[in-house]
Parts: structure tokens; sequence; C-alpha cells
């Protein structure tokens, strides 16, 4: 039985698709104007967790994503600035081509951490009508205004608004993309655009479509609830993002959703919590973040990311530190040095598998899931129960563990040559010459490891 957190019900519930075996999920995807960094890949990641949990418990996923390539404001100081524009006229390229630059880096990022592709991939400029359609439901039922610079939801017709965030109206923080705009004809400082006119501050913005209320373009949060409903149907069962989301951007899209249809948006919502560095939220406008490229470039496997990440719940904040990736990177190693020579997968070893299991069916306890993977490495059983053991449990994890299982290294002869060179040095006590052949070596690509039954040889990562 898989028991998954509800950011609505703020309980641990039996996860029940509406439809079985069918699941209908959907991704908040990345704002495409600025690079991908590993705080939004932790989220990325623990989403594939949980797409992996719900297929390997044999559910049909239809997952779907968004990819927001309309440019929005996104704070106060940007009032006026729009950041995909705004990044065009820096780089001296067309909004739509920054919109394609900064999305092809996106899909680099989250397949160097192995993230499966989403069924579908929706993007807002492809589902422009879908949203002037879902804007004219609400515009029927009554929900919509028209102010200066928008067409606005009006919150005060939808008295359930704050129910997933549980906030006081008077706590909540206003919109912090295009709405803050200042508007004289808005009624209440939460009330949110669901379509910008290209006047005032949007006069010269290049993305424009024409629409039943003239020329302009969607507000950012109409285009979730849109294309959710289009691909999944009025009601979805999980709706996954990132914490930040929680009090408006999913507030708001739980608002349009159900004003229009009349019936529950979502069954589960699931949040992840943040990746941070010195404390503080690993952030775009913060420029306290860090690339894929980076990971690399340091010398990192950005699969030691992914393991990284599955040493913290992904309801936990984790702070990033190059020491922990150390750590993650040597315990990846580690595993993947002693899988190598395992023998061919037969009858698993069962308990371990249900210890496992349990802890990811426990609300994605993958720390503990980890303990148990380990703690079955490290048992006396026959490495070919362990091998059938270790496939099962990384079709969950995705640490590509089937690509070195059971396949011993191949070391070129020429580097065969110089261990054993180096073998007759060390031996013969010379370690100033054995220090300088481990080091040519290592410049070959790999490590070698003495150890009591003479040496091994690793890849250097
Ligand atoms: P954005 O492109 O800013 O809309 O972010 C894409 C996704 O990444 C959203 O679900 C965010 O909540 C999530 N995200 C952004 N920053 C972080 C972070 N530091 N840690 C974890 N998730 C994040
Ligand atoms: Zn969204």
């Amino acid at each position: 039985m898989f028991r998954l957190y509800n950011s609505l019900t703020r309980e641990i519930e039996e996860f029940r698709p509406i439809d079985p075996p069918k699941v209908g999920l959907y991704t908040c995807g990345p704002t495409v104007y600025d690079y991908t960094h590993i705080g939004h890949l932790r989220t990325y990641i623990g989403n594939d967790i949980l797409r992996r949990v719900l297929e390997n418990e044999g559910f049909e996923v239809k997952h779907v994503m968004n990819i927001t390539d309309v440019g929005h404001l996104v704070s106060d100081e940007d009032i006026g600035e729009d950041k995909i524009e705004k990044g065009a006229k820096e780089l001296g390229r067309s909004v739509w081509e920054v919109a394609k630059f900064f999305e092809d880096y996106f899909w680099k990022s989250v397949t160097a951490v192995n993230v499966e592709c989403p069924n579908i991939v929706a993007k807002a400029t492809d589902h422009v009508e879908e949203q002037i359609k879902l804007i004219h439901r609400l515009e029927k039922n009554g929900f919509t205004y028209k102010g200066d610079q928008a067409i606005y939801f009006d919150i005060s017709k939808f008295p359930s608004y704050t129910k997933l965030s549980g906030q006081k109206l008077a706590e909540k923080e206003v919109g912090a993309r295009a709405d803050v705009v200042v508007d004289k004809q808005k009624k209440n400082p939460h009330d949110f655009a669901l379509w910008f006119f290209t006047v005032g501050h949007f006069q010269d913005h290049i993305m424009r479509w024409s629409s039943p209320w003239g020329e302009g373009f969607p507000g950012w949060h109409i285009e979730c609830s849109a294309m959710a409903m289009e691909y999944l149907g009025d009601t979805i069962d999980i709706h996954t993002g990132g914490v930040d989301h929680i009090s408006v951007h999913h507030t708001n899209e739980i608002a349009q959703s159900e004003a229009a249809s009349g019936r529950p948006f979502v069954r589960f919502w699931v949040h992840n919590e943040f990746l941070l560095v010195d404390g503080e939220k690993m952030s775009k406008s913060k420029k306290n973040f860090y690339k894929v490229e980076e990971i690399k470039e340091k010398g990192f496997d950005p699969m030691a990311l992914r393991y990284l990440f599955l040493t913290a719940h992904y309801r936990d904040k984790l702070n990033f530190t190059w020491k922990s990736l150390e750590a993650a990177q040597n315990a990846l190693n580690n595993l993947r040095e002693t899988i190598r020579d395992w023998d061919q997968p037969k009858v698993g070893c069962a308990q371990y598998e249900q210890d496992f299991m349990e802890a990811v069916n426990n609300d994605l306890n993958m720390p503990q899931a980890l303990a148990v993977l380990w703690e079955m490495v490290k048992s006396d059983y026959p490495t070919s129960a362990k091998a059938e053991s270790i496939l099962m449990m990384d079709k969950i994890l995705g640490l590509k563990l089937d690509e070195i299982l059971g396949k011993p290294l191949e070391i070129p002869a020429e580097v065969m040559k110089l261990v054993n060179k180096r073998e007759t040095a060390r031996k013969s006590g010379n370690f100033k010459e054995s220090d300088k052949l481990r080091h040519k070596i290592k410049k070959l690509g790999y490590e070698i490891e003495d150890t009591p039954g003479g040496p091994k040889i690793n890849l250097v990562n």
C-alpha cells in the first residue's frame, strides 16, 4: 500500500487513483528564462522517484509537464521588465530563441541525472487557445473582471481560496510575478491576472496573441490549469511542484480550475522542499546557484547529485555543500565498485526487498530505503541474490546500476602493464617509483586500491 503526504489535507494518505490503473500526474515545469540549477533538479528528481514508484506499483502513469515559455515578471524590482524579453535584449537574440536555448539546457540537465521525460511536454506558447477558452469559461461563470492592465480572477467569488496553504489572506504574500503590476482597478491585491493587455507596462511586450479581450498574453497561473485539464481531465490524481508554489501558484491553479469546472481539481498535492546554500534557498534571483556543468567541471558525476538527493527526505530541506556531494560521490563509487563483479541475478533477497518497499511506500522515505540497500549489499547473501534485489531497487532509485552490475572493468593492456610494474616496485620497497606509476595510471583514468588480495583497479570518476 503506497502512502503519500497530501499538502491539501496535511496528512499521509493511502494513494488510490480515481480510475485505476490509470494515474494522471502533472508537474509544474521550468520557466525558461535562465539556466536550470541543481535546486530545480532536486524537485525534478523527487518527481521522477514518485513516477517510478507509481509505475512499479503497476499503475499506468500519464505524466504531463508544462514549459513556461511566455515571459513573466518575477519580482517587484522587475516591474516593467519581462525576464525572457530582458534576456533576449541582453543576448541580442529573439525571445523565442532565448526560451528555446534555456529549454534545451533544462533537458540536458535533467537527462544528466536520469530523470525520465514526461509523456506529454506542453509549452505555454503552444496552448494559448486553451488558456483563452478557460478564461472564457471563468468569465461566463462570473469569476472575472476587467482592470486597466488585465483581466483578473476575483478571489472574493471563491471562498475556499486559501485552502491549500491554510494561510489567512492577510498573511498571504502577493503573487511575485506579473500580478504585482499596479492597477487601480484591481479590487483585491490577491486577485491575479488571467490575461494581460499589451498596454502601459506591457505595450512593447513581444510575445502577444489576439483574444476576445484584445491583444495580449496569458498570466502565468492559467497555463497550468489549462494544460492539466486539457490532458488529464477536470480532476487529476497527483500534482507536483516545489513548496514555493503552494501559497500563490498552486492556490491560483485550484481557484481557476475549480471555478471553471465546479469539480475538485487535484486529489493529491505533492510538494518538494528546497535545496539550500548556506541556509538560503538556491535560486535564480539570489544568484547562489550551481549548474550541472559546474558539478562536472569539479570532477563530479551528475549521478552523485541524484545519490545525494536520495539521502534526504523530499519534505526536508537539504543544505548543499561540496563536502556532502563528495561523500555522495564516494558512496556511489563504492557501490558501483562493489557490484561490478557480482554474479548474474537469480532469486532475490525477499526480506530486504520487502523492507526497501516498506520504506518507499511510507511517503517515499528514500534515506531509509538507501539504508536497507546498503544493509543488503553488506550482507552475506550470495551476490546473485543481491544482484536480483538491487536491480529491483534501482528501478525506483534510478542510479543506472544495471549498466555496472556484473560487468567487470576491462582494463587496457597498457594500464595492466603499469599496474604490474608498480606492484613489483612496491614489493621491492621502491615507493618513489610506485607513486610515480600510480600517478601515470591515474592519468589514464584508473585508480589503484591496494587490498589484501592484491591491487584492485577502479575507474577514476
Ligand atoms: P521555476 O523554473 O523557478 O518555476 O522552478 C521550477 C521548479 O523547481 C519549481 O517546482 C520550483 O519549486 C523548483 N525549485 C526552484 N528552486 C528550488 C530549490 N532551490 N530547491 C528545490 N526546488 C526548487
Ligand atoms: Zn504550474
